[in-house]
C-alpha cells in the first residue's frame, strides 16, 4: 500500500474525530493531532509542555514556530513516512501550511488532498447542546465556533489557491459522509497518480484486511 497524505478540516461537533477515524481504517495512514500531542507533552511536563499550557488554557494558538517544527520531526519518522499521514489540527493558519508544504516538498512527497467536512454552524451548535456537557454552554459553543471561523477562513483560502481544497458536506449519516470523503480522496490520488506526483497503486485497505 503506498502513503496517502490528507488534512482533514472541520468544526467542533462536525463529525471529524468519527470520521478521522475511519479514514485512518481505511487508507492505513498515522493520525497525527497536534492538540493530541501538545496535551500528552503538558500531561508529561515536558518542557514543551510547559511552553504550550499556558497558551493552551487561554485558548490561544501555541507559536508557529514551535508548533512547526513538533510536525517536521513527527513527518520524518518511520511509520508517517511508510503509512502516510492524516493531519487533524495541523496546519492552523496560512503560514503553519506554507510551512508544511515546504516540508514536504523537501521530501518529494506533496499533500494529497485537504477535507473540509462542512456542516453548517447552527447544527454543530444544536449537536452539542444536546451533548449537554456542562461547559458546553450556547454562548460558550458560539465563541469557540466564533473562533475556529476566524482561524479557519483564511487557511481554507490557501488550500483552495493551492489546489488542494475538497468541501465535503457532513450533513447526512456517518457511512454516507463516510462514502462522500472516501469518493473525493479517491479521485485526488488518482489525479495524483496521473500527474505522477504519487508513486505506486494508491489502494484503500480492502475491508478486514
Ligand atoms: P485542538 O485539540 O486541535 O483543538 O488543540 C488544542 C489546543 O492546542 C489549541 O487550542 C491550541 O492551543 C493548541 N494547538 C493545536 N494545534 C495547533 C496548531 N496547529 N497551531 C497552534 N496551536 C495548536
Amino acid at each position: 500500500m503506498t502513503a496517502v497524505r490528507l488534512v482533514i478540516l472541520g468544526r467542533q461537533g462536525s463529525g471529524k474525530g468519527t470520521q478521522a477515524g475511519r479514514l485512518v481504517e481505511a487508507y492505513g495512514p498515522v493520525h497525527i493531532s497536534t492538540g493530541d500531542m501538545l496535551r500528552a507533552a503538558v500531561a508529561a511536563g515536558t518542557e514543551l509542555g510547559l511552553q504550550a499550557k499556558a497558551l493552551m488554557d487561554a485558548g490561544d494558538l501555541v507559536g508557529d514556530d514551535l508548533i512547526n517544527s513538533i510536525v517536521a520531526e513527527r513527518l520524518v519518522e518511520g511509520d508517517v513516512v511508510e503509512r502516510g499521514f492524516l493531519l487533524d489540527g495541523y496546519p492552523r493558519t496560512p503560514d503553519q501550511a506554507t510551512a508544511l508544504e515546504g516540508f514536504l516538498a523537501e521530501a518529494g512527497t506533496p499533500l494529497d488532498v485537504a477535507v473540509n467536512l462542512d456542516v453548517p454552524v447552527d447544527e454543530v451548535t444544536a449537536r452539542m447542546v444536546s451533548r449537554g456537557r456542562a461547559d458546553d454552554t450556547e454562548e460558550g459553543i458560539r465563541r469557540r465556533l466564533d473562533l475556529y471561523e476566524s482561524e479557519t477562513a483564511p487557511l481554507l483560502a490557501w488550500f483552495a489557491e493551492h489546489d488542494l481544497l475538497e468541501v465535503v458536506d457532513g450533513l447526512a449519516d456517518e457511512s454516507t459522509v463516510f462514502d462522500r470523503l472516501t469518493s473525493v480522496i479517491d479521485g485526488r490520488l488518482r489525479v495524483g497518480d496521473a500527474r505522477g506526483t504519487r508513486s505506486g497503486m494508491p489502494v484503500r485497505c480492502a475491508p478486514g484486511a
